[in-house]
């Protein structure tokens, strides 16, 4: 076109919600101030003339127990309710099986997109790839790529048939044929890939640095991201800016001409930049990531309170009723902090894993049990536990499962699941076992206190996900003596409690 007129495009975006459709218990963040704060956005917006899009960076699921008992209806529903156009579909809309997924899809209304997952069998993206969306005159073309480290830390049950092809070579020839037919005026990617400061990915698979910097200048204009879960803001020379906290100022990321942004996680900010297009040419005039009733840490909310929005309040409150229903009351008692954190269960033989292997043991009759540490989402501390303790442990509805193990292909087995380095998901717990591997070959293996007997089978516990080939474990899901015992690692962790308790920390360190 030869006209030199410009326009105004405000991009809101959010990612990275986990279940976090209602308010934490401090009153911060929740789908009810964020529609207050999207319409007053989208009044301000469009009184400047400008045209709006609200986008997602993905991982709508899991993290609350409320939102997964009730496999995220009201988040997706709710992200229909506050106008979303379009999402990336994040490594965790893969944590129930895909036929959770399509009703997803369907409660969302809007499209979830992702360009780089193939199916097997036709060669072709298993999702919608991209949209184009058109608002007042601006034609915004949003591609959706999800990072390729989904093939490994998934469900491999859910994920069975698809490859997860690599970002930058997808969208190459995608971006170059939609601008061939639909001459976009500013093209994005919605990305779940995680954003790495300098591209420095480290074991993660790349993310959106290492995105921008291997397309031609010019091919995308935005990725609005998502999965590192963190504000991406820089000082000018580029560098991670680490003086950033709740309603300070925010200067997103530019790599190779393309900015990149991402709103930290749950809701807790709305991202907001404002661009205007000259011919083709896409200018940030603005950007500002804007706390959703965020308290500072003497409890006083750092901006002006947010109050929910009244229609959106009373659509979001039969979920949040129906989730605690199920959650209340105690299930049991510990003596002491069960402890699940992420820093102890992926380097060390943690107290808790000891104590989910044991009911998991108990619910199988097996002699030994393993899960990865990866998978302990959640610590248990001193006092009464309530089922909603065990779904945080627990948020993925793993199924408890068991082989019987003829001795000698025990310990191959051994050989692979104790090498797992600390500081991966893969990094293994276990119980009712004892081992050593400081030589080459595993020796010395002890199961309840016993020699290991060559001539014997032995019962192992280990849930659908590991035995499945979940975090590379050696899949099990094919033996004939598999045996799936269809009952969650919640249920069974719960029977336990219920059974035991008081339980003494003592009996399980
Ligand atoms: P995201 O950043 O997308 O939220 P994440 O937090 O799950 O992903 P990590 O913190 O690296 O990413 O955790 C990945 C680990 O979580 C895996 O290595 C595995 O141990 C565990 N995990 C993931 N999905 C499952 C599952 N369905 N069942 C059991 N464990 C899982
Ligand atoms: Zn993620």
């Amino acid at each position: 076109s030869t006209t030199t007129e410009s326009r105004y495009l405000t991009v809101l975006h959010t990612n990275d919600n986990h279940g976090r459709f209602w308010a934490n218990e401090q009153g911060e963040y929740g789908m009810a101030a964020r529609q207050t704060l999207l319409k007053r956005l989208r009044q301000e917006a469009s009184a400047a003339g400008h045209a709006v899009i609200l986008l997602s960076g993905g991982d709508i699921n899991t993290g609350i127990p409320e939102s997964d008992l009730q496999f995220a209806e009201p988040d997706f529903k709710g992200m229909a309710k506050l106008g979303y156009d379009a999402m990336a579909l994040g490594n965790h809309e893969f944590d129930n099986p895909t036929s959770v997924l399509a009703k997803q899809i369907a409660w969302a209304q809007f499209p979830i997109l992702s360009a780089n997952i193939i199916d097997n069998n036709t060669q072709k993206p298993a999702y919608q790839a991209y949209t184009v969306i058109e608002k007042q005159g601006l034609k915004i073309a949003v591609i959706g790529l999800t990072t390729t480290d989904t093939a490994k830390i998934a469900n491999p049950d859910y994920i069975a048939g698809l490859s997860f092809q690599e970002p930058a070579l997808v969208t190459l020839p995608l971006a170059k044929q939609i601008k061939q037919q639909y001459a976009p005026d500013i093209t994005i990617a919605v990305t779940h890939m995680g954003h790495y400061h300098n591209a420095a990915h480290g074991i993660n698979a790349p993310g959106d640095v290492t995105l921008a910097r291997a397309l031609p200048k010019g091919t995308l204009d935005v990725i609005i991201g998502g999965h590192s879960q963190e504000p991406v803001c820089v000082t000018d020379n580029g560098a991670e800016d680490t003086e950033f906290s709740p309603g300070k100022a925010c200067k997103p990321d530019n790599q190779n001409g393309t900015w990149i942004m991402q709103a930290h996680e749950w809701g807790k900010y709305v991202g907001k930049a404002e661009f205007k297009i000259t011919n083709g040419k896409v200018e940030l005039l603005s950007y500002a990531l804007l706390p959703v009733n965020l308290k500072n840490k003497s409890g006083q909310y750092v901006q002006d309170h947010i109050l929910p929005d009244p229609d959106m309040l009373a659509f979001l409150t039969p979920y949040q009723e129906n989730g605690a229903k199920q959650l209340e009351g105690a299930v049991g008692q510990v003596s002491g902090f069960f402890d699940g954190e992420r820093s102890t269960v992926r380097f060390q033989q943690s107290p808790l894993a000891n104590l989910i292997i044991s009911a998991q043991m108990a619910a199988t009759k097996a002699d030994f049990g393993v899960i990865s540490g990866g998978g302990i989402r959640a610590s248990i501390a001193a006092g009464e536990v309530s089922y909603k303790d065990i779904l945080k442990v627990h948020p993925f509805k793993n199924r408890i499962t068991y082989v019987d193990w003829p001795a000698q292909e025990l310990l191959a087995y051994l050989d692979i699941v104790t090498r797992y380095p600390p500081d991966s998901g893969a990094f293994l717990q276990y119980h009712g076992i004892e081992f050593d591997i400081s030589t080459d070959k595993i020796s010395n293996v002890k199961i309840q206190g016993q020699p290991l007997d060559m001539t014997k089978t032995y019962r192992m516990s280990i849930n659908s996900y590991n035995a499945s080939g979940g975090d590379g474990y050696p899949t099990l899901n094919k033996r004939a003596d598999y045996v799936d015992t269809s009952r969650t690692d919640a249920e069974v962790l719960k029977e336990y409690l219920q059974q035991h308790s008081p339980i003494q920390l003592d009996a399980y360190l």
